[in-house]
C-alpha cells in the first residue's frame, strides 16, 4: 500500500499517460475511457486524496467496506459503482449509497434489486456481469445465458441495463485475455441489435490494473484499476 498523497499523485500521472498511449494505439479518444478506482481494502483518507487529486468514479466490492466508507466520502462529489459479488440481503444496505451495481449475473437477484427499489420509488442503472474466461472460480453469467438474462431484466422497471461487466482471464496469456475483451464487446453488440426496452448498451466495463491496455484496445470504456492506483494489497 503506497504511503504519500505525492507516490498517489504519481501513479495516477502515469496511468493516464498509458491510458492515452493505449487510445492512441488503437484510434480512440481517452475522454471516451472512464476511470474506476477499485477501492477495496483502502481507507476513506487515501480514496478522498484520489478524488481531490480529481478522480470522480470509485467503485467497492463488499457492502460493509462501502457502507462504511460512505459518510467519509459523501463531502466530496463523486460516483460509486459497486462491483463485487452481491448478496440480496445486502441490497437494502447500498441501494441509496450508489449510482450503478456493476455485478448483475442472474435474475433473482436483478428481481430482488428491482423490489426493493421499487419500494424506495428509486430506479437504477446496472451492469450484467458476463464470465468471458470460463474460470469457473468466477460467478458470473454465462455468455450463452446472457441474452435470457437480458431480455428478462429489460422488463424490470426500476433497473435500466447500462452496459456490461468481466474480468478477464487471470492468466499471462495475452492471446486469451484479448478473447475475454473481445467476447465481451462483441455480445454488447448483439444485445444493442435486439433494440430490447431498457437495455443500453453504453458501457463495457473491463481491464483492471494488469490489463487495461488490452481492455482499451478491445473497447473498454471503463477501466477498474485497483493496484495499480493505490499499490499492492495486503
Ligand atoms: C479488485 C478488483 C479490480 C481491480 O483489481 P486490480 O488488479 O487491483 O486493478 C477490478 N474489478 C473488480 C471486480 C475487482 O474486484
Amino acid at each position: 500500500m503506497i504511503r504519500s498523497m505525492e507516490a498517489l499523485k504519481e501513479n495516477l500521472k502515469k496511468i493516464h499517460e498509458r491510458i492515452e498511449t493505449a487510445c492512441y494505439r488503437s484510434g480512440r479518444k481517452s475522454s471516451d475511457i472512464k476511470l474506476l478506482l477499485a477501492t477495496k481494502t483502502v481507507s476513506a483518507e487515501r480514496i478522498l486524496e484520489a478524488l481531490k487529486l480529481g478522480e470522480t468514479l470509485i467503485g467497492e466490492n463488499r457492502a460493509q467496506e462501502l457502507v462504511e466508507k460512505y459518510d467519509a466520502l459523501k463531502l466530496v462529489k463523486h460516483r460509486s459503482h459497486f462491483i463485487g459479488n452481491l448478496q440480496s440481503n445486502k441490497i437494502n444496505s447500498i441501494i441509496d449509497k450508489v449510482d450503478c451495481i456493476e455485478s448483475i449475473d442472474n435474475f433473482r437477484l436483478a428481481e430482488r434489486l428491482n423490489r426493493r427499489l421499487a419500494v424506495k420509488g428509486l430506479s437504477m442503472d446496472v451492469f450484467l456481469e458476463v464470465n468471458t474466461s470460463g474460470e469457473d472460480t468466477k460467478i458470473a453469467c454465462k455468455p450463452d445465458e446472457l441474452f435470457d438474462l437480458a431480455e428478462k431484466v429489460s422488463l424490470l422497471p426500476c433497473l435500466k441495463v447500462r452496459g456490461l461487466m468481466t474480468i478477464g482471464a487471470l492468466t499471462d496469456n495475452e492471446k486469451s485475455i484479448r478473447a475475454c475483451f473481445e467476447l465481451l464487446r462483441n455480445l454488447s453488440e448483439k444485445l444493442k441489435a435486439e433494440k430490447s426496452p431498457n437495455i443500453f448498451m453504453e458501457e463495457l466495463s473491463m481491464g483492471m490494473s494488469g490489463d487495461f491496455e488490452l481492455a482499451i484496445e478491445e473497447g473498454s470504456t471503463e477501466i477498474r484499476l485497483g493496484s495499480a492506483v493505490f499499490g499492492a494489497r495486503k
